[in-house]
């Protein structure tokens, strides 16, 4: 039988976003308060959406600042990102958007799938990034929203299965990912 597709889905942000949450949560259906320190690390996760499995190979790093050295390396071959905000501070949405900035210069857009994911939307009474800021940004430039709560378990298999389904998708269009 044929073998899944493999995906390398990168996750990007401000630290402390929740990109490892988020990981953490898809990967084992479980939260922290206090997270260990993985540094660069990877985990596969198999997946089948609409009937298709699929491989993701999933992209995680601690300390932002320090790898942005290797984040040529970091990027290189991925075939998705995350890229993550946290809604109660407009600083990490601002981050995200130069996150995008880099992306752009480094992938052409047919290249890689992107999701702007604004996490700890449960946090409402310190939102300082409203919902179509978020969707305002996404969709000027043809990408992905959702936002999510890694705490709450809100929206985050949805972030992914969109991933998942918008690589599958490519892949039939263009014949590979
Ligand atoms: P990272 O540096 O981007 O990987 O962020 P972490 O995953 O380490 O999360 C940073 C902190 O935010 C931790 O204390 C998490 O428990 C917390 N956190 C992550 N996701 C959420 C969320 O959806 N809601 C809330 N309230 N806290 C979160």
């Amino acid at each position: 039988s044929q073998q899944p597709s493999i995906f390398k889905v990168v996750l990007l942000g401000s630290s402390s976003v929740g990109k490892s949450s988020l990981a953490l949560r898809f990967l084992k259906n479980d939260f922290r308060e206090i997270l260990p320190t993985l540094g660069c690390a990877f985990f596969t996760h198999m997946m089948e959406v609409d009937g298709k499995a699929l491989k993701l190979e999933l992209w995680d790093t601690a300390g932002q600042e320090k790898y942005h050295s290797v984040c040529h390396l970091y990027f290189r071959g991925a075939n998705a990102a995350l890229l993550v905000y946290d809604i109660a501070k407009k600083d990490t949405f601002h981050r995200a958007q130069n996150w995008w900035k880099e992306l752009e210069n480094e992938f052409q857009p047919e290249e890689i799938v992107v999701i702007l994911v604004g996490n700890k939307m449960d946090l409402e009474d310190s939102r300082e990034v409203t919902f179509e800021e978020g969707k305002t940004f996404s969709e000027s430039n043809k990408l992905l929203f959702m936002e999510t709560s890694a705490k709450l378990n809100y929206q985050v298999t949805e972030a992914f299965t969109a991933i998942a389904r918008e690589l599958l998708q490519r892949e039939e269009q263009h014949g590979g990912p």
